[in-house]
């Protein structure tokens, strides 16, 4: 599964990062009850017990990349963990004080303090420059009210990065903050039930106190470099869920009798597994352009980052429902890797921003480019 690791693109400590993940992944059984929060916990506790959850906080996009698509690979909810710590600390990574980062950077690598990052509202969503969240001066400090909605983490997060509007509208009034998940007036709202169970939760602040990161009025900015960093990640996930679908599908077919042979001496299913391979590679090109321009090219990354997410999601949907296909009816039975694949690959079109508005970021910045 880590063939790309031999392209230029990555370096000697990539590959031992994949190793050293790969190794704690398969020593492990991942299948879990029906307490997510608990099973959350504990793979956060126990990654970073690992060492595993280090790449989180520092500025390298092929580690983050290298680390989801391997846990991807066996556990939807193994991924999910170690993205959080990611994502919930992004803010602080980029634009946070000494004293910010001393304070929360070295616990969520350790898996001591778990991790959200809350941008979204029950009426904002891919439109993340309208948000609502107020923001108001107390003293030294601020205090934030409002509502943040479909927030991962949000019923066991200890530290929160929280975007609120301290200035006028649209994107140039949005600050970013620090919470944290013990804070007076924090509230559960609502637990939200998704297809692929996680930690995700609608959250309600009243009076909340928060730290503001970095200067007022930048939050908008934090949130998008923070977003094209882990927009790859996104895809690197993506990648990790395909790749196991056409091993399940290889695997499957190859055993599976269509008459006198298999069904993986059927040209119609080779064709199928060929189409599934170049979807897989296809999207690891562009996974690992976009992430080792990130580390080592100046220059905007937005595109890059857009074409790795748009192209690695909607293909592992299409890979993922091609290995559905190929099971029959074992497919769609619960329990059976290929439909646990199904219900986690759906929401990476949605979050950290939707396919469609991939494909605006990606026509905005030709468009820019053409008229210089
Ligand atoms: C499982 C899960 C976990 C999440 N975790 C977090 C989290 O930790 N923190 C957080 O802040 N948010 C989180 N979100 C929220 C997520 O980022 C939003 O759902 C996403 O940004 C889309 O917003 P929305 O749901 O409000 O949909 P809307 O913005 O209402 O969009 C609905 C649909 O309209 C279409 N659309 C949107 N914009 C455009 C456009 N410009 N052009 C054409 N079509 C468009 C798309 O098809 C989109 O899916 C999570 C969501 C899910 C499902």
């Amino acid at each position: 599964m880590t063939g790309w690791l031999g392209w230029p693109f990555f370096e000697e400590r990539h590959r031992v990062l994949a190793d050293c993940v790969e190794r704690w992944c398969a020593g492990r059984d991942f299948s879990h009850g029906r307490d997510v929060d608990a099973a959350c916990r504990t793979l956060v506790a126990d990654l970073g017990g690992a060492g595993l959850l280090q790449p989180c906080i520092e500025p390298d996009v092929r580690s983050l990349a290298i680390s989801r698509a391997t846990l991807a690979a066996h556990s939807g909810l193994a991924d999910f963990a170690f993205a959080m710590q990611g994502l919930g600390s992004g803010a602080i990574a980029i634009a946070g004080s000494e004293a910010q980062r001393a304070q929360w950077l070295p616990e969520v690598a350790v898996g001591k303090a778990i991790a959200a990052f809350a941008l979204t509202e029950p009426e904002t969503g891919s439109d993340a420059a309208n948000i609502a969240m107020s923001a108001r001066r107390e003293g030294g400090g601020w205090r934030l009210s409002g509502e943040k909605s479909y927030i991962s983490n949000g019923t066991i997060a200890d530290v929160l990065t929280v975007f609120a509007r301290t200035g006028g509208e649209g994107h140039a009034g949005i600050s970013a903050f620090i919470v944290r998940g013990d804070a007076p007036g924090l509230t559960v709202a609502e637990r939200i039930r998704v297809i692929a169970p996680h930690p995700l939760a609608r959250l309600r602040f009243e009076e909340v106190p928060a730290e503001l990161i970095g200067q007022p009025e930048q939050g908008f900015r934090i949130a998008m470099q923070t977003l094209n960093r882990f927009r790859v990640s996104v895809a690197a996930a993506a990648l990790g869920f395909a790749r196991r679908a056409l091993a399940e599908a290889i695997a499957f077919t190859s055993t599976r009798k269509l008459g006198k042979a298999t069904l993986a001496d059927n040209a119609v299913t080779q064709a199928g597994l060929a189409e599934m391979a170049l979807g897989n590679d296809a999207a690891a090109l562009l996974i690992a352009r976009a992430a080792w321009a990130q580390d080592t090219q100046p220059g905007d990354p937005r595109r890059a980052a857009a074409m790795a997410k748009l192209h690695a999601t909607e293909s592992a949907q299409k890979v993922i429902d091609m290995a559905v296909q190929l099971h029959g009816g074992a497919g769609v039975t619960c329990g059976v890797k290929v439909e646990e694949l199904y219900r986690e690959i759906r929401a990476l079109r949605i979050y950290e921003g939707a396919s469609e508005v991939q494909r605006q970021i990606i026509a905005r910045d030709l468009v820019r480019e053409h008229r210089g």
